[in-house]
């Protein structure tokens, strides 16, 4: 039996789990840290992994979030290649992967998701990828060249990121979405079309409205995917395939120690769990959002990850700070550049203002006359007046916003 203890522990050394730790020293703490990852990486920045990084412009190191020596300067324990099995909240202590404990007296559960996984026939064939870290990318890369042949499954972000780096290093791209657009899940209808057609233009095949039943092997070469079976079906060959099918959060740890559950561990405004002694962040958390009167969600996004970070931080340092941030997200694909803010679900209008670049485009949802979202493309100055308007759900004149000579800045002067 280790005695290895700390006064905060964080699990999941990621986005949240970083700031945290990070966010912890700054606000003042003076107890022992340690941060527990099951990657052997420092803490990453994930949303790179299917731009940037995928297309070799960018190493490891330009990745991580924070210097290795930022971790030993501020006195971060930093404990790689761990896994935490389960949490004993009587003893306050954590079984590792490796049979020891780890004692603790606040605990951070910061434990992120992983990819849904397929479990159709020809699911466990090799060539089939998913993209969550950097081992998952380097995966990928051997087979990531001119001339192959790439089906995405899922028409969401991560697969139309890694279709828009893919066409451009030369790969035969077809996108198979079961939805009839892409970006169903998070996107309006108007925002689907723009990049439907920014990935057509660019060579990537689409088929919507049509599921994956499966995936067979390739013919002269056992245990490798050599095709994908859709439900129209069609059978696309394909050397390499990406399953891109959204996210399941690791909740396991939470929900095994009693914790109260929900669409992922339940937390308060506080990022408190039904434990007071343990608090969780990110994409592992459904939490209620002032944005949304309380409604509790639960988000996948970088921004989200660091608000809850600064939250647990601030109570965990005595002086707590709840949940304030209004959601936004980006993605990058090709040269357009996408800043969205709020949430449209609920929207009964949607304001469609015409972009000042060719390469743009601007799409504000109201609801009852007041804007809740906006999704910017190449449109910085639209983004940055939304961020406001949505932020302070301000009523709007929808004629006054669709039209490109009333200036955006005018439209904040004007809020009542
Ligand atoms: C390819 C890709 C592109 C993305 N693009 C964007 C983007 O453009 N914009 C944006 O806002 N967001 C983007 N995201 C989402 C964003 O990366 C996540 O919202 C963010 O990483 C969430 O951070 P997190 O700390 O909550 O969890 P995660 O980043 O998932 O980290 C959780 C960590 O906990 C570890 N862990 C889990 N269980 C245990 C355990 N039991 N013991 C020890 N360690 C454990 C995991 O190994 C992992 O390292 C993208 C994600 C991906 C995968």
């Amino acid at each position: 039996m280790s005695d290895k203890h700390a006064d905060v522990v964080i699990v999941g050394a990621s986005h949240g789990g970083s700031e945290v730790s990070s966010r912890l020293r700054q606000g003042g703490f003076t107890g022992t840290i340690a941060l527990l990852g099951a990657e052997p990486y420092l803490p990453y920045q994930r949303p790179p992994l299917s731009k940037a990084f995928l297309a070799g412009e960018m190493t490891v190191e330009q990745l991580l979030i924070r210097s290795p020596e930022s971790y030993t300067k501020a006195g971060i324990e930093w404990h790689p290649s761990t896994v935490v099995e389960s949490i004993d909240r009587t003893t306050h202590s954590l079984r590792l992967g490796n049979g020891e404990a780890f004692g603790y007296g606040k605990l951070v559960l910061a434990t992120g998701g992983r990819p849904r996984q397929l479990t159709i026939p020809g699911s466990e064939l090799q060539g089939l990828h998913y993209m969550r870290s950097i081992a998952d990318v380097d995966a990928l890369r051997p087979g990531f060249v001119a001339g192959a042949k790439l089906v995405i499954v899922g028409g969401g972000y991560i697969g139309l990121e890694v279709a828009a780096v893919a066409v451009k290093h030369g790969l035969d791209v077809e996108i198979v979405e079961f939805a009839p657009r892409v970006l169903a899940r998070v996107a309006g209808p108007e925002l689907s079309a723009f990049y439907e057609a920014a990935h057509r233009a660019a060579g990537v095949k689409l088929r919507l409205s049509t599921g994956v039943e499966g995936f067979d092997p390739a013919p002269g070469k056992p245990g490798h995917v050599g095709a994908v079976r859709c439900a129209d079906g069609t059978v696309l060959p394909a050397d390499l395939v990406l399953v891109a099918v959204g996210l399941v959060p690791n909740i396991e740890l939470a929900r095994d120690a009693g914790l109260a559950m929900g669409n992922g561990i339940v937390v308060d405004e506080f990022t408190q769990t039904s434990d007071p002694d343990i608090l969780a962040i990110g994409d592992c958390t459904e939490h209620p959002l002032p944005f949304l009167d309380g409604q509790r969600v639960r988000l996948e996004s970088v921004p989200n990850a660091v608000e809850q970070a600064r939250v647990a931080a601030s109570v965990l340092n005595g002086q707590p700070k709840a949940y304030a941030a209004v959601p936004w997200f980006w993605s990058d694909q090709y040269n357009l550049k996408l800043q969205s803010v709020g949430l449209s679900h609920g929207h009964d209008r949607v304001v469609i203002r015409p972009a000042r670049t060719p390469e743009g485009f601007v799409a504000f949802y109201l609801k009852d006359g007041r804007m809740i979202a906006a999704d910017c493309v190449n449109s910085i100055t639209e983004f940055t007046a939304a961020k406001r308007l949505v932020t302070e759900k301000t009523i709007v004149d929808p004629a006054a916003l669709a039209d490109p000579a009333v200036e955006m800045k005018s439209l904040l002067a004007a809020k009542v």
